[in-house]
């Protein structure tokens, strides 16, 4: 979509479109954080609630085609969204072999590593795991 200032300007602020919505969204609030790229307002402001009817466009006295907008920023979230949630994903499976690491060098019994990228649970913790592992297969012993 394009982002130049004329873009921006040609929205006169009438608030027809916001009055129009049957969603209770404001259009205009949608298109100008969408201009700017900025998909936290686009997130607090609904973009995802907009049912696509169309009814802003038909009214804007300034025939700003929201609706193209709208559609285009609704991708652009979903590639936010996945853009998360992998990032998400990296980080648990980081946090998952930092623990993994720990806990094969305790086993080891070599010394504790101290630089490790992520290390999410402690010494005291592993070595409580540990314990409780080892008092469960004693228990399980004829
Ligand atoms: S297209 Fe979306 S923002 Fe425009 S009036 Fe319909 S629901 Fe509201
Ligand atoms: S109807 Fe059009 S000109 Fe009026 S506030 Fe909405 S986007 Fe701006």
């Amino acid at each position: 979509m394009p982002t130049d200032a004329s873009t921006q300007q040609s929205c006169s602020h009438c608030g027809d479109c916001a009055r129009a919505c049957p969603e209770a969204l404001d259009p205009e609030v949608l298109f100008l954080a969408l201009v700017k790229d900025d998909f936290g307002v686009t997130q607090s402001a609904r973009l995802d609630a907009c049912s696509q009817c169309n009814r802003c466009v038909e009214v804007c006295p300034s025939h700003i085609p929201l609706l193209d907008w709208f559609r285009w920023g609704k991708s652009k979230l979903r590639e936010h969204e996945r853009a998360a949630d992998a990032r998400k994903r990296f980080l648990a499976r980081n946090a998952r072999l930092a623990r993994e690491r720990e806990l094969r060098a305790m086993r080891r019994g070599t010394p504790w590593p101290t630089a490790l990228p992520m290390q999410t649970i402690s010494r005291s913790e592993v070595l409580a795991a540990i314990a409780r592992g080892k008092a469960r297969r004693r228990e399980q012993r004829p």
